[in-house]
């Protein structure tokens, strides 16, 4: 679909990658399979101890992650892997701070809990992540927790873990914040960049450039269909005089109010270029000679009657329009030098007139 003509807002920011930054899918796969050795060497330690429930436990967890893994490069769902990734974490952790494993140093993991969650999901399910793990592990250390699981971590251990996890995770979040407008900012600006490269200043109408590529696309689309697309080259009557008599400003006006009026008109399918100083080309898919005549009339009479008022003068405009639509076999440059051609004709009959390429000798 050829719309970038008409939209003259900027691309979806979402189309763009920063380079260099880790997919979070590739993330969370990279970190599954870090994790399940880990768990495995774990289970077996504490089978060592003759411990019955960690190694059982502990292999479940990394079951599940490699189904969360197998699950996601089978079906490709991101956000099933996400949140499937978060919730299994989030219960390994509370597991490991909860039952004091590895002699209570296994809750020292929850440091690596912070800078995932902040990576892998939205900063608001951060804060409340994290927000969350922090409260679990206050309560984990209050008298209450130690009345429910009666986890063996002394004083000082509590005392530090608390503060140690709080400055952790204000950090993170700080962090994230920033890396999040820096991201931000650079789409941004890649969006602007090509925005540029492909749109007019003056107008908002999309280039040359960008309009060459939708004929190629279209023409492409043509050769596999079959179902036949035209062109319309408009160009302003006597539009150098408006300039000499009015200035450039008020032509700067007119060619603007041209564009405007061009956006009105047409479908959104089609692609409006600007496609030199007061020359506009409208290209219409799937459309034939004859509805293209009949828009390139509805066009011109709509022109007609629009005018650029100043504080001194009302400045209207015609235009002429030169309509061709695609022949099998023919080129890109061969349909618009047959508009071109029309055009001409448009000119030398007498301007505010459209007139359609007719094959043969009597064009
Ligand atoms: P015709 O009916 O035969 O097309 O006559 P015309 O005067 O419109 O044609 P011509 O090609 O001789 O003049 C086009 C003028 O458009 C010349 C140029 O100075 C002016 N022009 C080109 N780009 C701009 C622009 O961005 N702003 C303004 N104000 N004028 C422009
Ligand atoms: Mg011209
Ligand atoms: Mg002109």
């Amino acid at each position: 679909m050829s719309q970038i003509a008409h939209n003259t807002q900027l691309p979806e920011l979402s189309q763009y990658r920063v380079k260099g930054e880790i997919p979070v899918p590739v993330l969370i796969n990279w970190l599954t399979l870090a994790a399940v050795p880990l768990l495995c060497f774990f289970a077996w330690r504490s089978s060592l101890r003759g411990d019955p429930v960690t190694p059982p436990l502990l292999l479940t967890f990394g079951a599940l992650l490699a189904v969360n893994l197998l699950l996601y490069l089978l079906t490709g769902q991101k956000t099933l892997q996400r949140r499937g990734f978060i919730t299994l974490i989030t219960a390994l952790f509370t597991y490991l701070a909860v039952q004091a494993v590895e002699d209570g140093s296994a809750i020292i993991w929850l440091f690596a809990y912070p800078p995932i969650i902040f990576y892998i999901s939205e900063s608001r399910v951060g804060v409340i992540a994290c927000s969350g793990g922090f409260a679990g592990v206050v309560l984990l250390f209050s008298p209450l927790g130690d009345t429910i699981f009666n986890a063996p971590y002394t004083t000082s251990f509590r005392l530090t873990m608390v503060a140690v996890l709080a400055f952790e995770m204000a950090t993170c979040y700080i962090l994230d914040q920033s890396r999040r407008r820096s991201k931000l900012g650079l789409l941004k600006l890649a969006a602007d960049f090509e925005f540029a490269a492909k749109h007019d200043a003056l107008t908002g109408l999309a280039n040359r450039r960008e309009a060459l590529g939708q004929l190629d696309s279209e023409h492409q689309r043509f050769l596999r269909n079959g179902r036949p697309f035209s062109v319309l080259l408009l160009d302003i009557d006597l539009f150098k005089s408006v300039n000499d008599s009015h200035g450039h400003h008020v032509g700067d006006a007119l060619i603007v109010l041209v564009a405007t009026t061009l956006r009105e008109q047409s479908r959104k399918v089609d692609t409006l270029a600007r496609w030199g100083g007061e020359e506009y080309l409208v290209l219409l898919p799937e459309t034939d000679s004859g509805e293209a005549l009949k828009t390139a009339n509805r066009i011109r009479e709509a022109i007609a009657a629009k005018s650029v008022t100043t504080e001194r003068v009302t400045v209207r405009a015609t235009v002429s329009l030169g309509v061709a639509s695609i022949h099998a076999q023919e080129s890109i440059d061969r349909l618009l030098q047959r508009a071109d051609e029309a055009l001409y004709r448009a000119k030398t009959l007498g301007r505010n007139r459209a007139c359609r390429y007719e094959a043969g000798p009597a064009a």
